[in-house]
């Protein structure tokens, strides 16, 4: 079969090349692949940037159908769509994934990091892993909950933003736009969207935001705090280290900072503010099984809808160089429905 693998040299490219998959074995299924988002942690790993992985098959925003099972595996069943996420498996049996925390298992596995991934014909999945996907689903948009989409909803709920209530999502490129339509469509908050770019928050205020704010020209934790007397919750997507100190002076007695970027370096906590008034900061990272579900169906009844566009698995490195450039709006999806041209 054909697949995407990262390069000898880890240079941040990928090599489209034949793979022969090894056997199932107990308590796997093969998938056949229809679609797999390209994400920017694909290019993380084809450069090399968290440890050398040659060979390695990418992606993790795949969808695809089972076409066969081990003996005994139950969990799903021939025709099945189902999805690969960057969450590949957990041990199944440490504190963190029998407590609802598997996305901590320190004995997780990323699909196309540590395990080989979608970006391919076919893909071996762990059978009890692998998240269904609703029929009434979009497979093509489907490709872009498994990662960005329960990433963002997990960033929402992990809030404990209730109706009515004001949040602040601070970036409104990829993650934050899908956190805009999660907050005001699923979980009926008010929206504040932050941004530096008129016309990511223009698109934002188009996803259903309240309030947009253009950071470069005024200070938003002044004007949130003028306008809505502080934000219940405050989720930062955007990698500016800023929009961490700008989130905390945000949020009202009571709040709570939900963190979801990656700035290098680190949150600098006024500790009066946090004590005296209860401020809450967490870490969310990307979601469950149970979590990536919930994200299928409320998508599937309408929630979100990311911006998708097919590809060929040909233009692979075309589609690097695009991100790379910052040239793509949504995402780029590699289409195995033809087979891999
Ligand atoms: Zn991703
Ligand atoms: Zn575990």
């Amino acid at each position: 079969m054909k697949a995407a693998v990262v390069r000898d040299n880890c240079d941040g490219y990928f090599d489209v090349k034949d793979v022969q998959l090894r056997d199932l074995k107990a308590g796997e299924a093969l998938v056949k692949m229809e679609y797999c988002g390209l994400c920017h942690t694909d290019l993380h790993v084809a450069a090399g940037d968290f440890g050398k992985v040659p060979g390695r098959i990418t992606g993790h925003e795949g969808i695809g159908r089972v076409v066969k099972v081990a003996p005994g595996v139950t969990s799903v069943k021939l025709g099945d769509r189902v999805s690969i996420a960057w969450f590949y498996s957990g041990c199944g049996h440490c504190e963190y994934c029998v407590s609802g925390n598997e996305s901590l298992c320190r004995h997780v596995k990323n699909a196309g990091y540590s395990v080989d991934g979608a970006m391919a014909e076919y893909c071996i999945v762990k059978a009890n892993y692998a998240v269904k996907v609703p029929e009434n689903l979009d497979p093509v948009k489907a490709t872009s909950v498994t990662c960005a989409g329960v990433t963002t909803y997990k960033a929402i709920k992990t809030s404990e933003i209730r109706p009515g209530q004001w949040i602040a999502i601070y970036g409104a490129g990829g993650l934050g736009n899908l956190g805009v339509q999660w907050a005001k469509n699923v979980f009926k908050a008010h929206v504040i969207a932050i941004d530096l770019n008129d016309d990511k928050l223009q698109s934002a205020k188009e996803n259903g935001a309240d309030i947009i704010i253009n950071s470069a020209k005024t200070d938003p934790a002044k004007e949130i705090q003028e306008k809505t007397g502080g934000v219940q919750a405050a989720v930062v997507t955007a990698t500016a280290p800023i929009c961490y100190d700008q989130a905390l002076a945000s949020v009202k007695a009571g709040g709570k900072v939900v963190a979801v970027s990656l700035p290098k370096g680190n949150i600098d906590v006024p500790i009066s503010k946090t004590v005296l008034d209860g401020i809450e900061i967490v870490g969310s990272l990307v979601g469950t099984r149970q979590d990536l579900a919930e994200a299928f169906q409320l998508t599937a009844d309408g929630g979100i809808d990311p911006i998708v566009h097919t590809r060929k698995l040909s233009e692979i490195n075309d589609i690097v160089d695009e991100m790379k450039a910052g040239k793509i709006i949504g995402r780029m999806v590699v289409d195995f429905t033809h087979g891999a041209n």
